[in-house]
């Protein structure tokens, strides 16, 4: 049988259509090809199996700030090239608010640390690329996926796969399958802690053909809500603007996006927002979610599978990065060295990291949006705040660590 997407003309499966691996992973977004990845450098032998097709992965846009250390890992996982190439190092962000632009320092206050403003999707490329030049397995469009046994030495995915019904055993199994997948709801619901909250406003967001107009990423707060000014290239901005969590696209034609990009991303200074062809247009509903613990017998939750985060503070794929790195060092100790323990403490210490992640985008969404359109003690407090924090190089230190990422343990 040939796989999709693979170089090797070889079939993994024996005759009845069944076969194993070390660590199954569920999902090919940033978590299940990173630690695909990782594994492989620590000689773990893994298949990764995902829902939909390469070129939809590859073309999703999605998040686009790496922290400082995500970058580090990408690089150390032989997979940086393009992104050091084609990324760009931002040293500082924004906060806009009262027609005044006001720079945090990013390096200046974390003893030169940066982030790095590279698409997923790029990413993504990138990985998939490594993993089937160095004869990885990436199995693209299965359907009908289910697992099974998971309190068992060899827990079971089950999955069609070009028109045939297939069987996967392995070791572990990495359930890095997104907020839909099936993995989370795979676990008992009484096994589960589920913690959730929804913010009463969503993002419109769109990607413009347009160079952008200033070099650093802005957040701004107006009276008429918050609005994000980004880049994914030099040639490509990405913006986002406050809106109604269910709110109506068609009802947002081109000219009234530009219109209130313009108006609440509009500071003293000659630069102004760049209009440009609107290449994709979408509505992004905030919340917060975690669960605990992210481990249920043999299968082990990451990324977006457990847990979500508002995007005002970039941390979506940044926290997904962090936990397989915890996932891989404890595979890696479990067959190097036959140590449990890693394994054991692998949802505590996620979820630490995790937290303060929640702490740091709740807080960035809080200070940023608009709650109550005609609450003028809260307008007051939340200009204090932000006034506050660009004044103050402790409050700024405290952003700025948090913005580059907390270190992934301790
Ligand atoms: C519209 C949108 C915009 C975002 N924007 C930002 C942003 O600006 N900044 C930011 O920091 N974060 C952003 N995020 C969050 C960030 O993209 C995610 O946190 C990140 O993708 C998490 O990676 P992951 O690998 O855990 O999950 P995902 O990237 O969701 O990957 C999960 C994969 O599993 C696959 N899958 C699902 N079900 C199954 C199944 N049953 N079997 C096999 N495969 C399955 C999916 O197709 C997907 O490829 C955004 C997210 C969304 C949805």
């Amino acid at each position: 049988m040939l796989f999709r997407g693979q170089d090797t003309s070889e079939s993994l499966f024996p005759e009845d259509s069944s076969m194993r691996t070390q660590v199954a992973i569920l999902g090919a977004g940033p978590a299940g090809l990173l630690l695909s990845q990782l594994l492989s450098l620590h000689r773990i032998e893994s298949i990764v199996l995902e829902k939909k097709s390469r070129s939809y992965v590859e073309s999703r846009i999605r998040a686009g700030v790496l922290e400082h250390g995500t970058a580090q890992l990408l690089c150390d996982a032989g997979v940086g090239e393009r992104m050091k190439k084609e990324g760009l190092r931002h040293e500082g962000i924004n906060l806009g608010f009262s027609g005044q632009l006001h720079r945090v320092n990013l390096s200046e206050l974390t003893q030169g640390k940066a982030v790095t403003v590279y698409g997923q999707h790029e990413v993504l490329k990138d990985l998939i690329a490594a993993r089937l030049r160095d004869g990885g397995q990436i199995l693209f469009e299965v359907d009908a996926v289910s697992v099974d046994a998971l309190l068992t030495k060899e827990p079971c995915v089950r999955f069609r796969y070009q028109g045939e019904n297939l069987e996967l055993r392995s070791d572990w199994l990495a359930g890095c399958d997104g907020f839909h997948g099936v993995c989370r709801p795979s676990i008992p619901p009484e096994a589960l802690k589920v913690f959730e909250k929804t913010y009463p406003f969503g993002w419109l967001g769109i990607l413009a053909e347009a160079a952008p107009s200033w070099d650093e990423l802005i957040y701004a707060y107006h009276q008429d809500g918050f609005a994000l000014f980004s880049m994914r290239s030099p040639t490509v901005t990405r913006l986002y603007l406050q809106c109604d969590p269910d709110e109506d696209l068609s009802k947002w034609p081109d000219e009234r996006i530009w219109e209130n990009l313009e108006r609440r991303l509009s500071f003293v200074g000659p630069k102004k927002v760049r209009r440009g062809k609107v290449l994709q247009k979408g509505v992004t509903s905030m919340r917060s979610f975690v669960v605990e613990p992210m481990r249920h017998g043999r299968l082990f939750l990451a990324g977006d599978a457990a847990h979500i985060v508002p995007p005002t503070g970039a941390k979506g794929m940044n926290l997904a990065v962090g936990d397989v790195w915890f996932l891989a060092r404890a595979l890696d100790f479990f067959y190097s060295q036959g140590r449990t323990d890693l394994l054991e403490s692998y949802s505590e210490n996620c979820l630490r990291r995790v937290w303060k992640t929640q702490r740091f985008s709740w807080w960035m969404t809080t200070m940023m949006h608009r709650f109550e359109r005609h609450d003028e003690f809260e307008h007051r407090r939340q200009l204090a705040e932000l006034d506050y924090v660009t004044g103050s190089v402790a409050a700024s230190t405290a952003l700025a660590e948090n913005y580059v990422g907390l270190p992934w343990a301790g």
